[in-house]
């Protein structure tokens, strides 16, 4: 069987348990090498076989994965959870084309890992309930009616993968989408690795703070990450639910 395994954000304790013990299991694993902490691949047993896939094509990857007999343990490890720029789906057509089966073990993304690091949580009441995953057009197009400018309108909590690049003009373009200047905004660089770095600022100030940080960060922005926000309705004292009554 192959399994599309989440290897979590870095630490290499952030993988799931199914993905540890699979990993364990696996007699090859071909690796996402430009973001999957090489930690993880101590969790392999010595005689497995480890290939990374950062200078390898599509075609490379699938004739790899579907080298061995289809019983063997076979993992394709991507960094965070495959199912966010993961470009799994693609992997997962070429395998049923030619007969075979895999499984996806999901992991903790950097989406989640990130949130973590600011001590943020994105769905805050009376600020948003709506966290918007995008990023800015690279090599990958983004669809016209997805601009930067469009999502920003929604006011909402963002999370800009790919794009820290780029921050000056992801910033003026949030800005031109309806943003205030002074919405607060973060780079999170390598969550959960040793050398993590957190830099907190406003869509006005975080170009000039973040400019030293080129990859592998993610930009987050929005109200979340300021002062303000109304207290949940679930562990409100006034509120019943389905699980507590309300005092009287
Ligand atoms: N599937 C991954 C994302 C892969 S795309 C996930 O769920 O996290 C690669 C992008 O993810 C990077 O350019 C960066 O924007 C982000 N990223 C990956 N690991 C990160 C980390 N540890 N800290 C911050 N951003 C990270």
């Amino acid at each position: 069987m192959i399994y599309f395994i989440g290897a979590g954000p870095g630490a290499p304790d952030l993988i799931t348990v199914r993905g540890m013990e699979l990993l364990k299991r696996a007699e090859l694993v071909v690796y996402a090498g430009s973001l999957v902490n090489p930690e993880l691949l101590n969790y392999c047993a010595a005689q497995c076989v480890r290939l990374n896939s950062a200078s390898m094509t599509l075609e490379q990857v699938i004739a790899a994965l579907t080298a061995r007999p289809k019983e063997s343990t076979v993992v394709r490890l991507h960094t965070g959870d495959p199912s966010i720029y993961g470009a799994i789906r693609e992997q997962m057509d070429a395998l049923d084309k030619r007969g075979y089966d895999y499984e996806i073990v999901p992991g903790v993304s950097s989406l989640n890992a990130a949130a973590a690091a600011l001590r943020a949580e994105y769905t805050l009441p009376g600020v948003s309930q709506t966290l918007i995953v995008s990023r800015m057009a690279g090599k990958t197009p983004v669809p016209e009616k997805e601009s930067i400018s469009s999502l920003a309108a929604h006011g909402a909590s963002m999370a800009l993968f790919l794009s820290v690049s780029m921050l000056d003009r992801l910033c003026a373009e949030l800005i031109a989408g309806g943003y205030a200047p002074d919405t607060p905004a973060a780079v999170v660089y390598k969550a959960t690795w040793p050398d993590e770095e957190l830099v907190r600022g406003t869509l006005e100030s975080l170009p000039q703070r973040a400019a030293h940080i080129g990859r592998t960060a993610l930009v987050l922005v929005g109200g979340f990450m300021g002062g303000e926000y109304e207290r949940s309705r679930l562990y409100d004292p006034s509120f019943s639910h389905m699980f507590r009554e309300a005092d009287k």
